[in-house]
């Protein structure tokens, strides 16, 4: 384990360093902030009567709407079952825990993700495997995850990166093939499709977070774990609650990670307007992809068997110069880019000591050098993403 050491220099990635100086200077965002602010201004009304029902009730953990919100989103997944988590981050956690994942084990995940991935991974005591991802999606695929798996491998952890599904049939049948189990982090795709299939079925078992932001939030923390394996529901809905089955009666070494009935009840209100708000995040995205075409940037690729829910619009600029020219840019009018993810997880100092490097992952380290993340949100106007396109279009024919 790497030290805590507040008063070393930070450990910057070598793909963050040119963005540092960009988030250096402060500019004010008109379009792509504030979207959580409209998001409840278009459901106040409800949101709060399901806070106030709560309220009285005295029931304010595992009551009856954190039951019923499991039931729905189970239901919305096309899976037997769901638990909500506390958090996304304990809901991968609780489920690699359920498993059976534990010390000598692999896991596989991908290197352009979310922290959060690999944290779940190591927090078992199993060591995270990290590979590269396909040049057109950015996801985990069967043909560079196989050179991978050993004889402690147990789980593979594809990320539905950006909103789109990973190739799950090929990832299922090199599972299958070497026994081994498969848990979606699912925290970017609520209500996405792989040839029809929703995300959350698609795995042995999968992971979701609610925090505010995602395609699908809580007004706080939150998660969720779905799947229809029986056996593995009721293995998680002991973890998450202290290793009990039955009031004071331990029968594992648990965790306390429910979610709450007020965040439930939330969710069940949002959840009746996911399906309408990933139609707007795919109308932006249409937009995008429409009046972006004849410019030098590489556009979200969307597998025909893939319905993607765009929990972001990831483009690729020709280069790492050009992106940074390209943000500030944007930034200096108002424009809210960003760059998710800047480093890859195993070129973070917390995993330095599994020794790997940026050749390792030759696609993933591209993305990590050229991405740039456009506004996109249920809640931004057709205005505002015609407006991001006019000024990524001005950058260009002023550069020529
Ligand atoms: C958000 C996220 C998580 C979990 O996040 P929490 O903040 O703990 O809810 C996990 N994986 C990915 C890819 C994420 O984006």
């Amino acid at each position: 384990m790497t030290k805590i050491d507040p008063s070393a220099p930070l450990p910057i990635p070598k793909s963050m360093v040119q963005l540092a100086g960009v988030h250096a200077q402060a500019h004010p965002i008109t379009i792509g902030e504030g979207h959580l602010e409209r998001q409840y201004q278009e459901i106040a009304e409800e949101v709060q009567a399901a806070v106030a029902a709560v309220l009285p009730s005295g029931k304010y953990t595992l009551g009856p709407h954190l039951r019923q919100f499991e039931q729905q989103f189970a239901a919305y997944c096309d899976s037997s079952y769901s638990i909500g988590i506390s958090s996304g981050t304990e809901a991968l956690h609780l489920a690699l825990a359920a498993m059976g994942v534990g010390p000598g084990d692999e896991v596989i995940t991908v290197a352009n993700t979310y922290i959060a991935t690999a944290l779940a991974i190591t927090y078992t005591g199993a060591t995270p495997v990290f590979v590269d991802v396909d040049p057109r999606t950015f996801n985990m695929t069967a043909e560079l995850t196989a050179p991978h798996i050993t004889s402690r491998t147990k789980v593979l952890l594809p990320v539905h990166l950006y909103g789109q599904p990973a190739e799950m049939d090929a990832l299922m049948t090199l599972a299958s093939a070497h026994n081994l189990l498969v848990l979606e982090d699912a925290s970017h795709a609520h209500g996405a499709r792989y040839k029809g299939r929703k995300t959350g079925s698609l795995g042995d078992m999968a992971a979701f977070s609610f925090y505010p932001g995602k395609n699908l939030g809580a007004y706080g923390d939150g998660g969720a774990v779905t799947t229809s394996d029986a056996d593995l529901d009721q293995k998680v809905r002991i973890l998450r609650y202290v290793g009990q089955r039955v009031k004071f009666v331990h029968e594992v070494i648990g965790f306390q990670e429910r979610l709450d009935e007020i965040q439930a009840a939330i969710l069940s209100v949002k959840l009746t307007r996911l399906d309408e708000w990933n139609g707007r995040r795919r109308r932006w995205a249409a937009i995008y992809d429409e009046m972006l075409a004849g410019t030098p940037l590489t556009l979200p690729y969307a597998g025909a068997e893939a319905h993607h829910v765009y929990y972001s619009y990831a483009t690729l600029a020709p280069s790492e110069e050009e992106r940074t020219h390209l943000l500030s840019f944007l930034l200096e009018r108002g424009i809210g880019g960003f760059v998710m993810y800047p480093a890859l997880v195993p070129m973070q100092r917390a995993y330095a000591d599994l020794g790997l490097h940026e050749e390792d992952f030759p696609v993933a380290a591209s993305c990590a050098r050229r991405v740039l993340n456009l506004p996109m949100f249920e809640t931004l106007r057709e205005d505002e993403v015609r407006r991001t396109c006019e000024v990524v279009l001005a950058y260009f024919d002023r550069a020529r």
